[in-house]
């Protein structure tokens, strides 16, 4: 949807409530503590509905990235479309400019919209392209195709010496999805974990380039190999589609946010690998989007638990 549709549609915050409520319970309005689909709607507050059962009050916002937002609801769709509809990412700076307010609601509203990106349900199969890249810093660029651990220890002693230089794993399905992972380090028993997670091992194959710990995946995938010291590609063994997803995030976080930390990285490679993954999607991307991000409940606590004060920070801006 454009902006002037958006706007148009969802003028109100009621009418925005409206979608919103009915994109995550449908036609009958469940309790968000014990399920119970007996509630009441509050007459003095019409966000917030009674559960007849637990007795607690809530309303749609609760568990989801809009929760304690104090941000118009028309306003967070304007922001969640112009995140949408941009190719390569786009600024608080220029969210600010455009929705007014401070600079940190804009940043705060964008980062949660991230959130509301992340793709639970990632299952990659057929032929898959695993690879690694490096981001920030400006450690020695990794030669493609060595395959020595003195290579690996480079790079992590690099990263030691007080660079912010970090290691991200990608696997990419041909015409599929792509799912990355920030790794620290870039070991058999680290990628593996991936591969496992978010990889089908029957019927799949692997193409990965020479790398040491990529060969270790053998015992557990069928895996062709591309020796990057001959050739770029043989055929179908190659990893053009994930070298292209990543020049295009490098590319894309050049050109709208200059640099990212290593703590907020996870979010804006959520960000890229939605537009990724949506890029060739022909419906209306503004209600998968929010259907995505007001199932979000667990991958917050995720996000929460893992760095709890800062993620959370982060994430609400408090
Ligand atoms: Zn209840």
């Amino acid at each position: 949807m454009t902006i002037i549709e958006v706007q148009k549609k969802y003028s109100t915050q009621a009418k925005c409530l409206k979608l919103l409520e009915q994109l995550r319970w449908g036609k009958v309005v469940k309790c968000t503590y014990c399920g119970s689909t007996k509630t009441n709607r509050q007459k003095s507050e019409q966000t917030r509905h009674t559960c007849k059962n637990c007795k607690r009050s809530f309303s749609v916002f609760v568990d989801t990235i809009f929760e304690d937002t104090r941000l118009p609801l028309p306003k967070w769709f304007v922001v969640i479309t112009m995140m949408l509809n941009s190719k390569s990412g786009i600024s608080a700076k220029e969210i600010q400019r455009n929705i007014g307010g401070s600079y940190k609601t804009s940043y705060y509203t964008a980062m949660r919209v991230r959130i509301g990106m992340l793709i639970k349900s990632t299952q990659l199969n057929g032929m898959i392209e695993m690879d690694e890249s490096y981001f920030g810093g400006k450690a020695r660029k990794m030669e493609k195709g060595e395959d020595n651990e003195a290579n690996l220890s480079t790079a992590t002693l690099k990263r030691g010496r007080g660079t912010n230089k970090v290691s991200v794993a990608g696997m990419v399905q041909r015409k599929g999805m792509v799912k990355t992972k920030l790794i620290d380090k870039l070991t058999k028993r680290n990628l593996l974990f991936m591969l496992k997670t978010y990889a089908k091992q029957e019927n799949s194959i692997l193409i990965t380039d020479g790398f040491r710990s990529y060969k270790d995946l053998d015992n557990y995938i069928d895996r062709l190999e591309i020796n990057h010291k001959k050739s770029f590609s043989k055929g179908i063994v190659h990893i053009n589609t994930i070298e292209g997803f990543w020049s295009y995030v490098k590319n894309g976080i050049k050109g709208s946010y200059k640099s990212i930390s290593k703590k907020y990285l996870p979010f804006y490679l959520v960000e890229y690998e939605w537009k990724f993954n949506n890029r060739n999607y022909r419906g209306d991307e503004f209600e998968k989007f929010l259907k995505n991000a007001l199932n979000q409940e667990k991958e917050l606590e995720y996000w929460k638990a893992k760095d709890s004060k800062e993620v959370r920070e982060v994430a609400y801006g408090n």
